[in-house]
């Protein structure tokens, strides 16, 4: 077996010294630094040595808040992101107020790739902000609008997220308004729910797809779910679509006719004159490999250009340039296009198109590139569904899959708001549709050649399968979408085959894009081969303790300790040998602990019945989430030696496991209890380490084998 070999370690299990928590005994610089710069050979089990292009030193990179070039290794894991607490705090103050309320609730009441981690718990800055909400919604306007290869239905999923996430709090921090409603709710158990349910009610307006978006939220984000969740959750998909329902019957003038379900339209599918035969499906499923195949392309790309764009694109004035050259290069392409095609078609009784475009054609005629090119693209994928055989040359068909596949490339991920679910189905669709054409050169069946629309509609979930690699949310929706059960196996057929050939090649895009920024994020399961591993060798250790009663100058400086920067605490009772770890008695979260610096919870201002009133929930809730930092809160010379009772603060039930606890059992409880720190304790409950998602994040199968991540402040 090979070893896995670590250069930078961050969490100083490289110190070997056996020093334990020593921050119990008052802080040392020396210790915290030693800690730090743990950088001797780490060796635990198998494979490679993962080497960083340039090796950062701790020192250097405290200095430099903000690294000249962002890493775009995907071997590193972001100390940036930081976890959400979707475990709550049991502690005394929590557990009151569970018993004294009764059980009526106290009120009435794409960023896909973001949301995705956001829901899995990791915490990105500013995804559910007001301000994000405007400038995504202008910004998606514009970029639909300028006919850019995007869509519009994943910055409406992010829209609806941050509506939730907004509406939940009762305040707004852009705003800097407190409208002091639904305290209740200000934690991140009760936001991320929120948030589930707005990204779900978000699809149901894009497609007009309640269960949908209900099946999205599951598959896509939510790590944990039960029963009340998802009713809740589908009543706010379903209000959302009727409500959309509604305004959209006033936009169209004919208030109350509630029969346009979804702002993405894709025309519905008539059965009679669409059905498929049994014979098709065997070429159903060979379009879903094609799709996984060209899903996978696309995602290669769009992965490399990616790691060009973080490498060299990351000044605003270039991502604008860049924004640019791709909105001239697009609109170049299209005109070229048009021009070029000799694709005429004459304007007959069958056309379904609203307004044929003549360009460059003959008087009588229109130009069927310029249908596909000179259109929003949904509506392009509606043509593409529904015109009749005929209405595109096969050569049109096969030049404009091509260009669009290659614009879409370099357009995702590019800083502009933009989906990918509506160009991938335009491609698909356009190539589906040039299959269904070859198909009846091949084979005359009548049923095949009347309808090279639903070739389209398979090649379109085909490609997008092959590119996000959803199956069973993209079943439903598509399904909801098209107002089509037929298709529903077919549908679901070609998903699953595009998800198992393109998952042989490459991650699904939205994965991509998550492992570039690296973001610990928790997949569904652990690492296939990590059984090997235990709690011990995953935890760190020393763990940086307190004590249930602890000096106040002691927290303080902990919590200073910039190069650390820890965020949980086990909390411990006191021992009196020196290097014996003390006893688990509870969990204590760093904010928590600024919350009691700021009011000066102290005991020996308690007794001197200085403080004039008990500290609340509210407090903590009012603070919520954006913690005031430690050097914004002023502790005096004599302060620092009084002393603070953690005891009703603390959670005082934390979850632990012994040290022996396999990797994969670790990370279950992790992934399903949405945790945050989890206690290592020997068998006498005497704290011997500290797991976090970083811990567990940065084990993942490589092609080698299982790889470990490094730990970076990026
Ligand atoms: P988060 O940043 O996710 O909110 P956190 O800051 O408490 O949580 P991480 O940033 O995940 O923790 O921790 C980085 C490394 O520091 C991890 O390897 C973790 O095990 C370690 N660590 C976290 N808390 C402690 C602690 N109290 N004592 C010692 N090591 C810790
Ligand atoms: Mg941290």
């Amino acid at each position: 077996m090979a070893n896995i070999t670590k250069k930078v370690s961050w969490s100083g299990r490289g110190d070997d010294r056996g020093e334990r928590t020593p921050l119990l005994n008052g802080s040392e610089d020396g210790k915290y630094n030693r800690q730090l710069s743990g950088g001797g050979m780490f060796h635990i089990g198998r494979l490679s040595t993962v080497d960083l292009e340039e090796e950062i030193t701790p020192e250097e990179d405290i200095v430099r808040s903000r690294p000249k070039e962002i890493p775009h290794n995907e071997k590193l894991l972001s100390l940036k992101f930081e976890s959400l607490d979707y475990d709550n705090s049991e502690n005394q103050l929590f557990l009151e107020e569970e018993r004294r309320m009764s059980h009526m609730p106290i009120a009435a009441g794409s960023g896909i790739p973001q949301i995705k981690c956001y829901l899995n718990g990791v915490k990105i800055p500013r995804v559910v902000r007001l301000k994000t909400l405007v400038v995504k919604v202008f910004g998606v306007i514009c970029s639909v609008a300028g006919g850019l290869a995007v869509g519009k239905e994943g910055p409406m999923i992010h829209s609806g997220a941050v509506v939730a996430a907004g509406v939940s709090q009762g305040r707004s921090t852009s705003l800097k308004k407190d409208f002091k409603m639904f305290e209740y709710f200000r934690r991140d158990t009760e936001k991320r729910d929120f948030v589930s349910a707005g990204a779900a009610a978000g699809v149901s307006a894009a497609f007009g797809a309640p269960v949908g978006g209900v099946l999205f939220s599951l598959e896509e984000g939510a790590s944990f779910w039960n029963q009340m969740l998802t009713w809740r959750i589908f009543f706010a998909s379903m209000v959302s679509s009727f409500t959309l329902n509604f305004f959209l019957s006033i936009y169209h003038g004919k208030t109350g006719d509630l029969s346009n379900p979804g702002l993405i339209n894709f025309g519905s599918f008539d059965t009679d004159s669409l059905q498929y035969d049994l014979y098709e499906i065997p070429l159903f499923i060979i379009m879903g490999a094609l799709g996984g195949i060209l899903g996978a392309l696309f995602n290669l790309l769009n992965n490399w250009l990616t790691i060009f764009r973080i490498r060299y694109i990351h000044r605003p004035c270039l991502q604008v340039m860049e924004a640019m050259l791709v909105a001239a290069v697009t609109a170049t392409v299209s005109f070229a296009m048009i021009y070029f095609s000799n694709d005429c078609k004459p304007l007959g009784q069958d056309h379904t198109e609203e307004y044929p475009l003549q360009l460059f054609c003959a008087d009588g005629e229109y130009n069927s590139m310029a249908t596909a090119f000179f259109n929003t693209p949904e509506r392009s994928v509606r043509s593409l569904f529904h015109n009749p055989p005929g209405t595109y040359n096969p050569v049109t068909l096969g030049v404009f899959a091509l260009a669009y596949f290659l614009l879409a490339v370099w357009t995702y991920g590019l800083t502009v708001s933009a989906g990918v679910f509506i160009p991938s189905l335009l491609i698909g669709a356009a190539w589906g549709r040039l299959f269904g054409i070859l198909m009846s050169v091949i084979d005359t069946k009548p049923s095949i050649l009347a309808n090279p629309g639903k070739y389209a509609l398979i090649g379109a979930a085909a490609q997008l399968g092959g590119i996000v690699r959803m199956t069973l949310s993209l079943t439903v929706i598509l399904v909801e979408a098209t107002g089509n059960v037929t298709y529903g196996f077919p549908i679901m057929l070609v998903l699953m085959t595009a998800k198992i050939v393109g998952d042989y090649f490459v991650e699904g895009l939205y994965d991509i894009h998550i492992k570039l920024q690296s973001v610990p994020f928790l997949h569904w399961e652990a690492p296939a081969t990590s059984h090997w591993l235990t709690a011990r060798e995953v935890m760190s250790s020393p763990v940086t303790c307190f004590n249930r009663v602890e000096k106040v100058g002691t927290i303080v400086d902990v919590l200073s300790n910039t190069s650390t920067n820890h965020n949980g605490f086990p909390v411990v009772t006191h021992t009196t040998e020196h290097d014996e770890p003390g006893k688990i008695c509870g969990l204590i979260l760093r904010s928590q602990l600024i919350v009691l610096l700021k009011h000066k919870v102290f005991v020996e201002r308690a007794s001197s019945r200085l403080i004039q009133r008990k500290l609340q929930l509210k407090d903590f809730r009012d603070a919520y989430p954006r913690f005031p930092p430690i050097q914004s809160i002023h502790v005096s010379q004599d302060e620092r030696e009084c002393m603070m009772d953690l005891t009703e603060f603390m959670n005082p039930t934390p979850y632990t496991v012994p040290q022996e606890t396999s990797l994969p059992r670790v990370f279950k409880l992790f992934r399903a209890l949405g945790l945050r720190h989890l206690v290592v304790v020997d068998n006498e409950n005497r704290v011997v380490g500290l797991v976090t998602r970083k811990d567990l994040a940065r084990y993942h199968m490589g092609k080698d084998g299982l790889e470990e991540l490094h730990l970076a402040q990026t």
